[in-house]
């Protein structure tokens, strides 16, 4: 039994595994118009599991033909769409809601399965969070001329293109169609090339609630097929998430057009921690934010900042807790710490980890820790004695791997943590109210948590400053993107 399989008072750990016996079948179509159908383009790729490498099934690949398709299904569709009743589009998101409560225990396995991320993340976060989007957007439907000020004829923009990361697969998904559908548009969705598994699932739920069809299109395969999405002149708003190299790609080939853009792009968020914080409380909330979903969080508080008094004790704390961390199969519901989503991501996080160690920072993670044979995996890491201008600093990592560093008075914390192209979230940790008010009105950051990190709802818009992004998605704000 390896010793990272033990608890303290030396009793074997017991797996508790959920069943991977649900329905999958050996290939799948994109769904346009309302059915499954072959890819034109003939081309098709596997989806894996990044725990075993073991493929799942067959996915078709949409070339320029299947997306000119999807968006002519989504013209057709709009018509309609556009002009039915709020209280019935509203009908449908609800209806849609209570069926993705009612397949939560299978869509959580079939998220853990295709992307790595753990049974208890998938089951106990994504899968309620995408129920929440429909069923706050079902609400929205009728009220949308209250929605925005000064908007009182709010109108749908028309068709969405909307491309989304392997992240959060289904609730990214989620996020992008509710409130669209909300306000009357309809979709061509990509999902990531990694993670479609529980996009074309979610198909399988419209289909079942007699959602119309060519509402929602759902093309599957890589950035090329993403690429050929938002450039189509047929489209009226694109909606991206994921990287900022590729988010500025899509803002230069949008640029000049009538297209509605929304960017949800990268991030480097600090996490800032006040000698007077509740110190227990900090740490959770540093594990919260950076070895939650293995640190592939846009938002993740992936700059830690103590204050000098209690680095010390700070750091022997995070490490202490960092070491009860338990890797390894992600359908287990005890494991906290899932596979890392792709071979070309874990490539790119051991390279910062490399480059860590050549700028000179001390790397620390439990070396006792076993990683499984098969799959993607990184333990979790944190480096100290880490320079503001190191590369581990300023970079997203996309990984479980947290850069501390440290601060003596409010006013450096803050320079610091502005110190970054990006400005999606932020976190404060101290137990003065004013303290805190005072730093989350100067930090540049579309979010500041306060005594908390990750906590997220459909009511509250998100989004960043600077190279994170432009405009917000849910809340009030996000359904502004989705108006003319
Ligand atoms: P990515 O490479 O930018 O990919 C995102 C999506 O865009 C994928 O579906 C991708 O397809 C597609 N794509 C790639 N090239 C494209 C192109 N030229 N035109 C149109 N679409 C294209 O990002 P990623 O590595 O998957 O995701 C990680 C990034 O997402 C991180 O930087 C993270 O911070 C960011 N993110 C941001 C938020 C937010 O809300 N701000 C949330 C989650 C993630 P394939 O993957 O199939 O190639
Ligand atoms: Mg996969």
């Amino acid at each position: 039994m390896p010793e990272a399989l033990q608890s303290e008072s030396g009793w074997a750990y017991a797996p508790a595994p959920e069943t991977t016996s649900i329905t999958i079948e050996d290939r799948y179509g994109l769904f346009i118009d309302g059915r499954f159908v072959a890819p034109r383009s003939r081309r098709r790729f596997d989806s894996i599991n990044p725990s075993n490498e073991e493929t799942i099934t067959s996915i078709g690949e949409a070339g320029e033909a299947d997306v000119d398709r999807a968006v002519e299904a989504a013209r057709k569709a709009f018509r309609t769409w556009s002009r039915t009743s709020p209280l019935v589009r509203a009908k449908y998101l609800y209806r849609i809601a209570r069926r993705i409560q009612e397949r939560a225990r299978e869509l959580a396995i079939l998220e853990t399965m295709d992307g790595g991320k753990p049974i208890r993340e998938s089951r106990d976060v994504d899968v309620p969070l995408v129920a929440q989007h429909f069923f706050y957007h079902a609400g929205w439907c009728d009220k949308l001329k209250w929605a925005i000020p000064g908007n009182l004829d709010p109108r749908p923009v028309g068709v969405c293109a909307q491309v989304i990361p392997w992240n959060f697969p289904l609730m990214m998904a989620a996020w992008k169609i509710a409130p669209a559908l909300a306000c009357g548009n309809t979709v061509v969705l990509k999902p990531a090339e990694t993670t479609s598994l529980t996009a074309l699932r979610l198909a399988e739920i419209f289909d079942e609630c007699e959602l119309p069809p060519g509402v929602v299109n759902i093309i599957t395969g890589a950035g090329e097929t993403g690429r050929h999405l938002v450039e189509h002149p047929g489209v009226d708003k694109v909606a991206f998430t994921g990287s900022t190299q590729v988010g500025k790609r899509i803002a230069t080939a949008c640029a000049g057009t009538r297209k509605k853009v929304t960017l949800e792009l990268g991030g480097k968020s600090p996490n800032i921690i006040f000698a007077d914080a509740a110190i227990d409380q900090a740490i959770e909330g540093v594990v919260a934010g950076i070895w939650f979903n293995q640190g592939h969080v846009c938002c993740a508080g992936s700059r830690l900042f103590v204050e000098e008094s209690i680095h010390d004790e700070f750091v022997r704390r995070l490490q202490h807790r960092m070491s009860k961390l338990r890797l390894g199969d992600p359908l287990d519901k005890n494991t906290d710490i899932g596979a890392i989503n792709s071979r070309d991501q874990l490539e790119k996080i051991n390279a910062y980890l490399d480059c860590g160690v050549e700028e000179g920072a001390c790397l620390n993670h439990d070396s006792r820790q076993e990683l499984p044979e098969k799959g993607f995996w990184c333990r979790p890491t944190f480096f100290t004695g880490v320079q503001p201008a190191a590369r581990i600093a300023r970079e997203e990592i996309f990984g479980p791997v947290l850069s501390v560093m440290t601060f003596r008075t409010p006013e450096e914390a803050i320079e610091r943590a502005n110190d970054s192209p990006y400005g999606l979230s932020a976190g404060i940790w101290t137990d003065k109210g004013s303290k805190a008010f005072e730093m989350a009105s100067r930090l540049k950051a579309g979010i500041v948590w306060c005594n908390t990190f990750n906590k997220f709802d459909a009511a509250s818009p998100f989004g960043g400053y600077k190279e994170s992004g432009w405009g917000r998605e849910g809340g009030r704000h996000g359904l502004a993107a989705y108006l003319k």
